[in-house]
């Protein structure tokens, strides 16, 4: 069977090299070693002042939004992961949707500005499968109307943009590390400021608001054990090849598929890009059923990604119309992409799907 992604697992010995180290100390939580030697590779790897490595990418934006101290609207992308939606929600804000830009799938920053109401008090705006939001229009549109602006980055582990760290922009950049990602530590996620005061607030944030016997603020537990710090030790050293491999996987389906009958994501330019993803959008949904159907027949798992549309998600009080989300949702499938996936394959899911668009 082909899924739509394949979690890389490291040869066991090196794992198991860690493992004997954490048992050799029995530390196995609260910043032990690995979780800081990973934490210092992550800062220098993403070029970033500020960073804490967490539990998940979920938390890591709960904590963004409560270290900036949101309350209120937030406006933010219905083309996007549930747990944009859902963070904010759980903060007791108020989503707000904007509509993308078709060609980018990423917030449109004029729909973004029509949205915004005495209420509002922040963004939450996804770089889309890695693709940069337009960052310069959001943070021109931030500062006039006062509004704090944080970036989903799940999705964008070693993306550049004009030479610079994706996650250096905006106040708060969140990362996921959970096992379907380019990067992972199984489960895991970061948090990156350039704010020295915020780094300090999400630093207590994640270890329940004290050092030792000293109380100073709200917190939870967003700790990271060593276990998987050590999962991420031994896969952070691959990264700069897997990027390479999902390159080449990425041209050759892009050599392959119709693209005459077939549309795919628009990468802003001066971006260096981290082939994390690699979504086809068909121009019906009908069209994408009958792709979808006839890989599944071979076995072959692609993944309806993002579907539905957040701005109809059934437990929202709010409605916003967002009828280019809609319609990407309903056509888009991000197709396999993983290290390990043959030449062989790719032809055959290209072909699979060119016969289906007849
Ligand atoms: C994966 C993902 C998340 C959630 O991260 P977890 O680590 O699974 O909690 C959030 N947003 C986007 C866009 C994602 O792809």
């Amino acid at each position: 069977m082909i899924n739509v992604t394949k979690t890389y697992l490291p040869p066991l010995d090196d794992y198991t090299a860690y493992l004997e180290q954490i048992w050799s100390t029995a530390w196995v939580t609260n910043n032990g070693t690995l979780v800081l030697r990973l934490e210092e590779q992550l800062r220098h790897f993403l070029n970033v002042p500020h960073l804490w490595y967490c539990n998940n990418g979920t938390i890591a934006l709960q904590f963004a939004l409560k270290a900036l101290q949101i309350q209120g609207e937030v406006i933010t992308t219905p083309f996007s992961y549930v747990a944009t939606a859902s963070s904010i929600l759980w903060e007791n804000c108020q989503p707000v949707f904007a509509d993308i830009d078709p060609q980018t799938l990423t917030i449109d920053p004029q729909r973004l500005e029509s949205k915004i109401s005495p209420r509002t008090r922040a963004i939450l705006a996804t770089h889309v499968f890695g693709n940069p939001c337009d960052v310069d229009s959001i943070a021109a549109i931030a500062q006039k109307h006062q509004l704090k602006v944080i970036y989903d980055a799940a999705h964008c582990f070693g993306v550049k943009y004009r030479q610079q760290s994706l996650c250096n922009y905006g106040d708060i950049a969140t990362l996921s590390f959970h096992a379907t990602k380019l990067f992972h530590t199984v489960e895991g996620g970061a948090v990156v400021t350039q704010d020295p005061h915020i780094a300090q607030r999400l630093y207590l944030m994640r270890q329940f608001g004290h050092i030792n016997d000293e109380h100073f603020s709200l917190g939870i537990n967003g700790k990271v054990s060593e276990l998987h710090a050590a999962m991420g030790l031994c896969v952070f050293p691959k990264v700069a090849e897997f990027i390479k491999i999902r390159q080449q996987l990425s041209q050759y389906y892009h050599q392959l598929l119709h693209f005459d009958r077939l549309d795919t994501i628009v990468i802003r330019p001066d971006t260096d890009y981290n082939y994390a993803y690699y979504p086809i959008i068909f121009s019906s949904e009908d069209q994408l059923l009958r792709a979808k159907k006839a890989l599944e027949s071979q076995e072959i798992m692609p993944r309806r990604y993002f579907y539905p549309s957040l701005n109809i998600l059934p437990y929202l009080t709010r409605r916003d119309s967002c009828p280019i989300s809609e319609s990407v949702a309903l056509r888009v499938l991000c197709l396999p992409l993983y290290v390990g996936l043959q030449d062989t394959d790719i032809e055959k899911i290209a072909h699979i799907i060119n016969q289906s668009l007849c």
